[in-house]
C-alpha cells in the first residue's frame, strides 16, 4: 500500500492509475526478486493514438507487458501495463502512447528509469553504471541515447556568436571526429560532433545549423561573428567559405601544442644520437623541457639548469620555443604581429628542421594569429581561452567505446548541456 501511495507521488501518470504491487521471485534478478506494480487506465478515460496523438475509443487490449522503473533497495521495479489499441479515426487501429515510456520507442524502459540511468552515467563511468543498477551496458547506452535526442530536440541553437573547430582522435589515434563547440561567455557547450576531420565532417555542422535555424524560422548562421580552430586546412577551407565575415581565430593552444611536439621531435632526434654515443645527458629531460619553467619543482629546475648548459639542438629549440610564449603576454595586435616576425626570423636561421617548419606554418597563418590578439582586446574572454578549457574534460570518458555513435552519444551528454525532460520528482 505504501508503495502505491509513493508511486502516486514520485511518478503519477496522467489518465492511468496503480493497481496492486507484489514481491515476484526471480532468480536472474540481483537479490532474487523483483516489484511488479500493476498500472491501469483510469475508469472512462480514452487512450491517445501513438500516431497523430488524438483520443479515441479502444479497439482491444493487448498482452501485459514490463516496463523497468527505477528499483528499489536494489529490487528491480517493474510496471505491469497492458497496452489498448485505439481505433483512431485518421489512423486507424493504433497502439495507444504510454506517457510513461519514450515517444515512438519500442523499449521498455520508462523516461524515469532513462534520466535515472543517465544521470548517473555522468557521475560514473557507462560500465561502472550498468554495475551498479545491475543492467546491462546496452541499457545505459540506450538510456543515454534517449536522453541526449531529446536533449538535442529541445535545444536552443540561437544567441550563438562564436564557436570554436577542433578534432579529436580516438581509438588510439585512428580515426578522427570533428566537434563544434560554442564558445560564448557564460554559454560553452559542445554544438556538434561528426565522423572524420575532413572537408564533409565540418559541412555538416553547417547543414545541421540551417536546417534548425529553418525550423524556427532564424538566421542561426548569421549571428557567429568569431571562429576559433587551429591550423587543418580542410577547416579554414570550410570556415572561409561558410563564414566569410567572420573573424577567424587560430587558436593559441593547438599553437603552444604543434611548437611543443616540434621541439619534442628535435629532443627525440637528438638523444637518440646521443644516446648512440654513449651520452645520456637528455635522459628523462622530456618533460622537464615541456612543461612551463614555473611548473617545476625546485629539483626540476636545477636538473633543467644542467641540461641547458650544453650546447645542444635540443637547447636551442628550447630557447627558441620558451620565447615564444612571451608572444601571449601583447595586448596590441600591431606589436604582437611584429614579435611573430621577428621569431619567426630568428627561427628560420635555426637550421632545426622541425622548428623552421613552425616558423613556416605560424607565417602563413599570421593573420588568423594576431587575429586573436585582436579578439581578446575587443571581445569577451571566453574566445580567447577558446578549446583549452574544454580540451581537459572532453574525452574524459569516452576514450573507451568503440563505436563512432556511442562516442557521439557520450560527448552530447557530457558536454551538450542538453536540457532534460521535466519529472516531478529527482530521483538521484
Ligand atoms: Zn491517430
Amino acid at each position: 500500500m505504501l508503495l502505491k501511495t509513493l508511486l502516486n507521488r514520485v511518478h503519477p501518470v496522467k489518465g492511468f492509475v496503480y493497481g496492486d504491487d507484489r514481491l515476484v521471485e526471480d532468480r536472474s534478478a540481483v537479490n532474487g526478486a523483483r516489484i511488479e506494480v500493476a498500472l491501469r487506465p483510469r475508469k472512462g478515460s480514452r487512450g491517445y493514438c501513438s500516431c497523430c496523438g488524438r483520443r479515441g475509443p479502444t479497439y482491444d487490449t493487448r498482452a501485459a507487458r514490463r516496463f523497468d522503473f527505477v528499483p528499489l533497495w536494489a529490487i528491480a521495479v517493474v510496471l505491469v501495463y497492458a497496452p489498448r489499441r485505439i481505433a483512431c479515426r485518421r489512423c486507424g487501429v493504433k497502439v495507444e502512447w504510454l506517457p510513461w515510456c519514450a515517444p515512438a520507442g519500442k523499449g521498455s524502459m520508462t523516461i524515469a528509469m532513462s534520466l535515472f540511468l543517465s544521470t548517473w552515467a555522468r557521475r560514473l563511468s557507462w560500465k561502472q553504471t550498468a554495475e551498479a543498477f545491475a543492467v546491462s551496458w546496452e541499457s545505459v547506452y540506450r538510456a543515454v541515447q534517449w536522453v541526449v535526442s531529446y536533449g538535442l530536440k529541445h535545444r536552443d541553437l540561437t544567441g550563438v556568436t562564436a564557436i570554436g573547430v577542433d578534432e579529436v582522435a580516438y581509438q588510439k589515434g585512428h580515426r578522427y571526429a570533428t566537434l563544434v563547440y560554442q564558445l560564448d561567455e557564460g554559454r560553452r557547450r559542445l554544438l556538434h560532433v561528426s565522423e572524420g576531420r575532413s572537408v564533409k565532417s565540418l559541412l555538416r555542422f553547417f547543414v545541421m545549423l540551417r536546417r534548425a535555424g529553418r525550423s524556427r524560422g532564424a538566421d542561426l548562421l548569421g549571428g557567429i561573428g568569431f571562429v576559433c580552430s587551429d591550423m587543418w586546412r580542410a577547416y579554414i577551407k570550410v570556415i572561409r567559405k561558410k563564414l566569410p565575415a567572420a573573424l577567424h581565430i587560430l587558436d593559441r593552444y593547438h599553437i603552444v601544442a604543434n611548437v611543443n611536439k616540434a621541439l619534442d621531435q628535435v629532443r627525440a632526434d637528438e638523444a637518440r644520437q646521443l644516446k648512440a654515443e654513449g651520452w645520456d645527458v637528455l635522459k628523462r629531460s622530456r618533460w622537464l623541457l615541456l612543461r612551463r619553467r614555473r611548473r617545476l619543482s625546485g629539483k626540476q629546475r636545477w636538473k633543467l639548469r644542467q641540461v641547458l648548459q650544453w650546447n645542444l639542438r635540443t637547447v636551442r629549440a628550447y630557447l627558441l620555443a620558451d620565447a615564444l610564449h612571451a608572444l601571449w603576454e601583447y595586448t596590441s595586435p600591431t606589436y604582437a604581429g611584429r614579435f611573430l616576425d621577428a621569431w619567426c626570423r630568428r627561427a628560420m636561421r635555426s637550421r632545426l628542421e622541425p622548428i623552421k617548419r613552425i616558423a613556416r606554418s605560424l607565417r602563413e597563418h599570421r593573420e588568423p594569429i594576431v587575429n586573436w590578439f585582436r579578439a581578446k582586446k575587443r571581445f569577451n574572454a571566453g574566445i580567447v581561452e577558446g578549446l583549452n578549457s574544454l580540451a581537459k574534460l572532453r574525452f574524459r570518458k569516452a576514450f573507451g567505446f568503440r563505436t563512432f555513435s556511442a562516442i557521439e552519444v557520450a560527448l552530447y551528454h557530457e558536454l551538450g548541456q542538453l536540457p532534460r525532460p521535466n519529472l516531478v520528482h529527482r530521483f538521484c
